[in-house]
């Protein structure tokens, strides 16, 4: 059973102030989070979390979690100019991009990020952007083939065009090191969306295992390992979430068999995680305002895919709770529907729900990652609001809604192009 962190007495009342539809996130949820995922890797000194910024592009987002110890991970240029305003300092800020513009690499290397290198050609592009080689830098590896972990997950990085293969790992090591680089570091991601406490421990155990090699072959001195992001959230009901504590035990045990031996008990251990952060502490919350029988029932919600696109995109699965009717019986069959013209614009196929009337208001779960930031403007769709429900109960507005004349601003003086 899924329950909305506001109550819907609670939402009414927000509703009166901001109009549906918007984002709104629990900060109480996002801090206690954060802790406990710090709490899970204690026992690691030099453990960091790099917010991926990708899930969660928020200023006030990003600096809840600043003050909860945390860095951020970037892949853009406009991602590290919102860190660097929202006060990162470059070791704070992790650059895990791929098939990055040379600007790009400019710009981090200027804010003295953490440049995580997606290919071994790009050794040479960054050289030759920067004109030398930054001291610290990390390597994305990719071992190919499939990640599969006890029947739960399968992945293929086989066929993901992220990272280098096993043989180039130790030549990027062996290049950097004769370009200068003095601080090494290692990073991969093999699989998206875990809901398991293995993915990390296995993952672990296969990065630990070839940092010892890499550090065997080219005497390269690793300050770090990077997990990445992939640890999940159950997005449907029946599913247990990951226990993040278990989860640190998992990586501890690991890095006790594997680089504690190697002589590389001082490796800290770094993750990048979006979704785990942000996911569960964010609603959607629309509202009911037509409802049409035809060859099925559908219900027209005043949200539409812009402001969430992962159930279009990947047909993913987001719960739904009808305000005020969270005991009633789900006896009826909807298909929640946005505006877009574009039949895929559903949050809900075949969703059995209680009886939704005109003017209910409905929580769409779990849209604190990945919901908001991958909206876009089709149909002229403007994005919508968000909102921080803060510790006490009030609500801060942390982002306004787009406006037509926000849709307008790139055509300024583009109305009148001679023709
Ligand atoms: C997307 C991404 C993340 C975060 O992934 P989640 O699934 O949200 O945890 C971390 N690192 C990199 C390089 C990514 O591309």
């Amino acid at each position: 059973m899924k329950t909305p962190f506001v109550s819907e007495k609670q939402l009414e009342d927000i509703c009166k102030e901001y109009p549906t539809p918007f984002h709104l996130y629990d900060e109480k949820g996002i801090r206690e989070n954060a802790r406990k995922l710090k709490q899970a890797f204690s026992w690691n000194p030099g453990f960091k979390e790099f917010f991926a910024v990708k899930a969660t592009p928020n200023p006030t987002i990003l600096r809840i979690l600043k003050q909860e110890g945390c860095g951020t991970d970037c892949a853009s240029k406009a991602e590290l100019l919102m860190s660097e305003k929202c006060g990162f300092d470059g070791k704070d800020i992790m650059f895990s991009s791929n098939d990055t513009p040379e600007e790009e690499f400019k710009l981090a290397a200027k804010l003295g990020a953490t440049i995580n290198l997606d290919d071994i050609t790009h050794i040479d592009f960054v050289k030759n952007a920067l004109g030398s080689m930054p001291k610290r830098m990390s390597c994305r590896f990719n071992p190919g083939g499939k990640f599969a972990i006890a029947n739960t997950i399968m992945d293929n990085p086989g066929d993901a065009k992220y990272g280098m293969t096993r043989p180039q790992m130790t030549e990027a090591y062996q290049r950097l090191k004769e370009l200068g680089v003095e601080e090494f570091g290692m990073h991969a991601f093999l699989a998206s969306n875990t809901v398991t406490n293995d993915y990390y421990p296995t993952l672990a155990g296969i990065l630990f295992r070839t940092a010892v090699e890499l550090k065997q072959e080219t005497g390269a001195h690793i300050t770090f390992i990077n997990l990445s992001g992939g640890v999940g959230i159950p997005y449907t009901p029946d599913k247990e979430p990951n226990d993040i504590l278990a989860i640190g035990e998992g990586v501890r045990k690991a890095y006790e068999e594997i680089l504690v031996p190697a002589g590389m008990g001082d490796v800290a251990i770094y993750t990048e995680l979006g979704r785990f952060m942000l996911a569960p502490y964010g609603h959607l919350v629309t509202r009911a305002i037509h409802e049409k029988h035809t060859h099925k029932e559908y219900i027209g919600v005043d949200a539409c895919a812009v402001n969430l696109m992962r159930p279009a995109m990947y047909g993913a699965y987001h719960h739904i709770t009808v305000m005020g009717k969270e005991n009633a019986p789900a006896d009826h069959i909807y298909d929640i529907t946005g505006s877009l013209c574009e039949n895929n614009d559903k949050f809900a196929i075949d969703r059995k729900l209680p009886k939704i009337d005109i003017g209910d208001l409905l929580v769409i779960h779990d849209t604190g990652a990945h919901g908001y930031s991958m909206g876009y403007n089709y149909n002229g769709k403007l994005k919508s609001a968000e909102i921080l429900l803060r510790e006490n109960g009030s609500t801060v507005m942390i982002r306004r809604a787009e406006t037509p004349e926000d849709y307008f601003a790139t055509l300024e003086e583009y109305w009148d192009v001679d023709l």
